[in-house]
């Protein structure tokens, strides 16, 4: 029987002095184990209980040591343990529910040294006016919580062998009965061997917790490798495709670069005739010049 702890925000530290004498049942009456959870941790909230139990899911919203606002009577209050179970009108407790129960409060009982028996294990409506714990069989609970579990550990080691154990078996006839000390011995050891496997049980129920956790993170961590080995495929065809455009203007550059080659020896052709044009035109001036300072001195000559 694992036990979750939830906390309640309405309840009384401590006892006021007393002991706990009773266990009270009750039923959540409507909804399931999560809608009294809910109730209890309401702002509001003015009731709350220990205990809830649902199929093999047991919750502890108030320790044992102090005082749940349950049984709507302030000494019933401070002398019991509540249990809620799930069930309601219309859903009566599971057989499971009634199997978790009984071994809770088979395990309150011998905590606390109280009998299993109808003095004990109360119904809600004992102490006010109430419909809880409706369609709960008390008498079913107590009877299944005096049932010896398969486990040995509700044996008192301390203390000889249950005389119900004795007067079942008649274990007093059997030739060993003197040597009930080493059987004592056999149920601290049983005893201790059911709690290693209680241990080992919430670990494994740990370590199945983790292996769920590291699950999820691995398949988290694999879509984020998948969508980045995306992005950089899109990348790398992105950076491919930059670099043939890139190839292609080097070689449309290579050609701009050999027109302008042609289109300057061109221009230095031209400027080499320009320049022997300019040079026979020279010449052709001088002539002019030379020719026209003669006419002026023939003329000259001719008016004499
Ligand atoms: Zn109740």
């Amino acid at each position: 029987m694992t036990i979750t702890w939830k906390g309640a925000k309405a309840f009384t530290k401590g006892r006021e002095g007393h002991k706990v004498k009773n266990i009270v049942v009750h039923w959540v009456g409507e909804g399931n184990l999560e809608t009294a959870h809910t109730w209890f941790n309401r702002i509001t909230a003015k009731t709350s209980a220990h205990y809830g139990v649902e199929n093999t899911k047991v919750y502890q919203w108030v320790k044992d040591e102090d005082t749940a606002w349950a049984v709507g009577d302030w000494v019933g209050n401070l002398e019991s343990i509540s249990i809620e179970h799930s069930a309601t009108p219309t859903r009566p407790a599971t057989e499971q529910t009634y199997l978790t129960s009984a071994e809770l409060i088979r395990t309150l009982c011998r905590d606390f040294g109280l009998p299993i028996d109808k003095e004990t294990i109360r119904p809600h409506k004992f102490y006010k006016a109430t419909a809880c714990p409706g369609t709960i069989d008390i008498d079913k609970l107590i009877s299944l919580a005096k049932e010896e579990p398969m486990s040995a550990n509700l044996f008192d080691p301390e203390k000889d062998l249950p005389t119900w154990l004795e007067d079942s078996y008649d274990l007093k006839d059997k030739p060993w009965y003197d040597k009930r000390g080493d059987f004592g011995d056999l149920v601290t050891v049983t005893d201790q061997l059911y709690q290693s496997e209680q241990i080992l049980t919430r670990q494994i129920e740990t370590l199945n917790e983790t292996l769920r956790i590291s699950d999820l993170r691995r398949a988290e961590l694999a879509s984020t490798v998948s969508e980045r080995d995306k992005m950089i495929t899109t990348l790398t065809n992105e950076i491919n495709g930059l670099k043939n455009d890139v190839e292609g203007f080097k070689v449309d550059i290579s050609h701009i670069e050999d027109d302008l080659t042609g289109a300057m020896a061109k221009n230095i052709k031209l400027l080499q005739t320009i320049d022997k044009l300019n040079a026979k035109l020279d010449n052709d001036y001088s002539l002019i010049s030379w020719i026209k300072t003669w006419l002026k001195r023939l003329t000259s000559l001719f008016q004499k």
